[in-house]
């Protein structure tokens, strides 16, 4: 099953449940794993099935990153806030930089998510 990872930073986290919400029939294929904030708001807004890691700022995008990794994540939509500086930037940098190390899709805006999606869940 197609494992994909979802995170938004807080100003971005209404963009991406009513992305989740308008896509829900298509992304009902496949299995979710979140940070935590994000997690419990798409677990609580959409009927899709989430894992919940830990808070971003408390090492969910690190615990996202380990399983990139490990190979276990098919794609990451990550919409981040570009207009915000983020207290945890270098776990922030550290899972962009091990998405490119294992080639891992990794969408971080509203347009390149269509596309991931598109991508991802038609192969
Ligand atoms: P959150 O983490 O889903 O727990 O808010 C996201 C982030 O800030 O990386």
């Amino acid at each position: 099953m197609t494992r994909l990872a979802l995170i938004a930073h807080d100003e971005k986290k209404d963009d991406l449940i009513e992305f989740a919400q308008a896509h829900e029939d298509q992304l009902l294929e496949a299995e979710f794993i979140a940070t935590g904030t994000t997690g419990g708001r798409l677990q609580a807004e959409t009927s899709l099935s989430v894992e919940c890691k830990e808070s971003g700022p408390l090492g969910g995008d690190l615990q996202i990153g380990g399983e990139v990794a490990e190979g276990l994540v098919d794609g990451i939509i990550f919409l981040r806030d570009p207009l915000r500086a983020q207290p945890h930037e270098p776990d922030i940098s550290a899972l962009m930089r091990i998405c490119d190390v294992h080639d891992t899709p990794l969408a971080t805006n509203l347009a390149s998510a269509e596309c991931l999606l598109k991508g991802v869940l038609t192969d």
